[in-house]
């Protein structure tokens, strides 16, 4: 069976979601082998078996952790000329579309980014693009080169399969014209006591409804009582009364977690294609006719600043039982 390159993202070990997403897509196309770039793969190989890695080739390279992202970019063409696989699956972050871009030039492929599926064909992969802000869905295979395939995080639902994952060193070296750019010092973002966005079960939105800054901080209320992580309209970014990185939508992040909860949001289609795969989409909204309320599961006509605090004070009662 053709071997598929999967690019791991990863935190010092820690696999993470979006990786074991690339899998289950990879393996609908071949037999999947994941590029781990750094340290840790000890620590993640049992993930990565446990979604059917077959192998993970590890380039701890200084290479590659020093640099940004072209020397990654020019492991994985190594690696195309060297394994010669059917597709290489990149996540479709702003790195991984990148990796994806300066790939794409090296190997004389195709390009596909932004998937939001992944399924065999009989011309090769054949990956899922929502364009329009999802108003229309395009269905596209690679016609020259390796197909290489950005997959947007969460919208592939990742199922386990066993594999042996089993660890083969590569030996690289990047090119002087890769390291261009040099990391010279790292910061670890501060972490809340909130779920990542991306990766979280569920997800607590507001919108421009919420008035202000101030306003807003109902929106954390309620996503605190549910364990849930906070998103944002890009009314609401765009206002500062949010920072960016929580905007969720087209120009945004992409969330599918078990419950999108989103109050005071029109539900614009750009806001919808960052959401819209949620699996149970709950809406407060205090206009009827808004268009959030086409795709929800549980629609509340109501001011949020009176439903919300009611809905807080049920959750608490039910965990008090
Ligand atoms: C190229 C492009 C990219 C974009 N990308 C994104 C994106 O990534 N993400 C995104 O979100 N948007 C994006 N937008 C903007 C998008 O078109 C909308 O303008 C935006 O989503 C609107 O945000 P909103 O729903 O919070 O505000 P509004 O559309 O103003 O809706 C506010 C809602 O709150 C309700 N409301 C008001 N007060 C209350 C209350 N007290 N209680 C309950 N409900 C109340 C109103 O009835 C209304 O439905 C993009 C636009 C463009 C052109």
């Amino acid at each position: 069976m053709a071997e598929v390159l999967v690019l791991a993202e990863h935190a010092d070990g820690e696999v993470k979601k979006v990786t074991v997403e690339l899998l289950t897509a990879a393996r609908r196309l071949g037999e999947p082998s994941v590029v781990w770039t750094g340290g840790g793969a000890e620590a993640g190989k049992a993930r990565l078996a446990e979604f059917g890695a077959v192998k993970v080739y590890v380039a701890d390279s200084e290479d590659l952790s020093g640099y940004v992202v072209a020397p990654k970019a020019e492991l994985l063409a190594q690696l195309v000329a060297e394994k010669s696989p059917a597709a290489v699956l990149v996540a479709g972050t702003a790195e991984g579309k990148e990796i994806a871009g300066r790939l794409a030039v090296k190997t004389g492929s195709g390009v596909l980014t932004d998937a939001t599926d992944v399924q065999g064909g009989p011309d090769g992969p054949v990956a899922e693009q929502p364009n329009f802000g999802g108003a229309i869905t395009v269905h596209s295979t690679v016609k020259q080169g390796t197909p290489i395939i950005a997959v947007r995080p969460n919208s592939v639902t990742a199922e386990p399969a066993a594999g042996s994952a089993e660890v083969e060193a590569v030996s690289f070296a990047a090119s002087d014209a890769a390291k261009g750019a040099k990391v010279t010092s790292r910061e670890a973002a501060e972490k809340g006591e909130r779920p990542e966005l991306a990766e979280a079960e569920i997800v607590v939105s507001g919108g421009r409804g919420t008035g202000s800054a101030d306003g807003f901080k109902v929106i954390e209320e309620l996503a605190d009582a549910l364990g849930a992580a906070v998103g944002a309209s890009r009314a609401v970014t765009d206002a500062g009364w949010y920072p960016h990185a929580f905007q969720v939508g087209q120009t945004g992040k992409t969330v599918s977690p078990q419950l999108y909860v989103a109050a005071g949001i029109s539900g614009a289609i750009q806001h919808r294609a960052g959401m819209q795969t949620s699996k149970t989409i709950l809406a407060i909204n205090k206009d009827p006719e808004a268009p959030i309320f086409e795709i929800v599961d549980y629609g509340v006509v109501g001011d949020l600043f009176k439903v919300v605090p009611q809905l807080i004070e049920e959750i608490g009662k039910k965990k008090q039982l």
